[in-house]
């Protein structure tokens, strides 16, 4: 026979919110069409590894016709639209959550032939809310291109991915400073949302033996209120479009646009597109590292539950489990920037239960697993990613295990921990130049290694000097090719918003 050819089909949700029917399709189409194993991303979405070519039409448009989508979530535009996936019942969160959604349509291709092509054109997503439909149309400040099917990107699209984040003050498990635009939700003295502080720039992705590419951390842009969000968001999407360099992919993206103009001449070029001045930046608390694992309240009477699934793949027992849990109770699903999973709307009378089957289905609560493996990620790497170059998810755990050991030996508790990312590549999809020690692979067995200093404070060296010394006991399997020292903008300790040092 021919080479078959298999893809990597990537679903698209805001904030990571899956309905209940559409969680039991994509776990009944990893079975059917891929290779049996859901994978979690860390932006909010599944994967689904190994479709074959003759099979997407049938995967997609199951997908499409169970309120999925996977449109825009690969390609030179904005990706999934991160928010915190807490089903608080509290204002900033809910609004947090709902700007996502507005965003996530505000930038998706508008063209119809997604629909065309995999559905036959049938008209199947719900209408966008009032207000993004009237600020796509809004063509009043230059940013719209009268007459093409792509009112925002035009004809050429982006000069290469975007990405953005909805948060709200405190709480940092988006990676907010990750992303070409973070919003922080500002609320007034009552709790009312009222505006969004905006931060820009931010991204991961370096090339290796390029120095002149590196991950940079978004910087404070200023405050919008919140009716004007929709078009500063535009603004700053057409400012990256029309002045994004286009002539190298490797310096593509908007943090390098910004990180060579500097954050005064971007916001003097924003505001050009926006019409308008941008506010000072009002002053935030600062940033927590927040998983909320196991169990907690919503504020409605209900709970939901943070489940830890490791390095974001389902399989198997615990794969099996979970399904019958969320068919069983009829729960609807949110996945997090960290890979997890979350049981949202549970009653108090099914709490039990549902304990019990995770437990048996191998979904230890996060007390009975490593802490340090509860704040580690992977990227999926060899052997489902082209790009890598060497292990990610499949070294991990043997990796973190010895680092445990390591802990052991020289006396550190159970309980300390450090926020260790692995990626296959420098392309850092889990993210690990934000991590307290980074693996970034470089070459077959081969990493480079970044370790994020906040303070130089006796708690830190205390959690580096072990990892360190594991390397330098001839523990290790791979070189070390250098240590990049920054701050470390994830960890719930002190932290400062300065630049990031490379
Ligand atoms: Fe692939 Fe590199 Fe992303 Fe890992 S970091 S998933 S190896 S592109």
């Amino acid at each position: 026979g021919g080479k078959s050819y298999s893809f990597m089909l990537r679903t698209k949700q805001p904030s990571g919110k899956v309905p209940n029917k559409l969680y039991l399709v994509m776990d009944q189409l990893a079975d059917q069409f891929g290779i049996g194993t859901l994978r979690l991303t860390t932006r909010q979405t599944f994967q689904l590894h190994g479709v074959l070519k003759h099979n997407l039409k049938t995967v997609l448009s199951t997908i499409i016709k169970n309120m999925g989508s996977t449109l825009g979530a690969c390609g030179d535009l904005n990706r999934n639209v991160l928010a915190p996936p807490f089903p608080f019942a509290r204002k900033d969160y809910i609004f947090a959550q709902e700007t996502a959604d507005k965003i996530a349509a505000l930038l998706a291709p508008q063209a119809g032939s997604y629909y065309d092509l995999w559905v036959d054109g049938e008209k199947i997503m719900s209408a966008d809310p009032p207000d993004v439909v009237e600020a796509l149309k809004d063509n009043s400040h230059g940013t719209n291109f009268e007459g093409s099917p792509e009112p925002i990107y035009g004809t050429q699209f982006l000069p290469r991915k975007f990405k953005v984040a909805v948060t709200v003050p405190t709480d940092n498990s988006v990676d907010i400073l990750t992303n070409d635009i973070g919003l922080v939700v500002i609320c007034d003295d009552e709790g009312n949302p009222k505006g969004f502080d905006i931060y820009v720039g931010g991204g991961m992705g370096r090339t290796h033996r390029m120095e002149h590419t590196f991950p940079k951390l978004a910087e404070p842009l200023g405050y919008v209120p919140k009716e004007d969000i929709l078009y500063v968001i535009k603004a700053i999407v057409a400012t990256q479009r029309d002045y994004g360099r286009r002539d190298d992919r490797r310096m593509a993206r908007m943090k390098y646009l910004v990180h060579e103009w500097g954050i005064d001449k971007f916001r003097t070029v924003v505001e050009q597109y926006y019409g308008k001045q941008i506010e000072p930046f009002q002053e935030l608390p600062p940033w927590e590292f927040k998983s909320y694992l196991g169990w907690h309240e919503q504020g409605n009477g209900e709970h939901f539950y943070g489940v830890h699934v490791e390095n974001g793949r389902l399989k198997d027992t615990s794969k099996k489990v979970l399904r019958e849990i969320i068919e069983k109770f009829n729960l609807s699903i949110r996945l997090t920037p960290n890979q997890n999973l979350i049981l949202c709307d549970v009653r108090s009378s099914w709490m039990q239960e549902i304990s019990r089957s995770l437990r048996q289905g191998g979904l230890l609560h996060p007390r009975w697993v490593d802490s340090l493996n509860i704040t580690s990620m992977a990227c999926p790497a060899l052997p489902l990613c082209p790009l890598a170059v060497t292990e990610a998810e499949r070294g991990a755990p043997d990796i973190l295990r010895r680092i445990r050991k390591m802990f052991d030996k020289v006396g550190l508790r159970t309980s300390d921990s450090l926020v260790i990312r692995f990626t296959g590549c420098p392309n850092g999809c889990a993210r690990p130049y934000m991590a307290e020690l980074g693996f970034v692979g470089d070459g077959p067995n081969s990493y480079q290694v970044s370790i994020l200093f906040f303070h130089w404070c006796t708690d830190c060296l205390l959690h580096i000097f072990p990892v360190v010394l594991y390397f330098f006991q001839g523990l290790h399997t791979f070189r070390m090719l250098s240590i990049i020292y920054t701050r470390n903008p994830v960890c719930n300790r002190e932290l400062p918003l300065e630049e990031y040092l490379t």
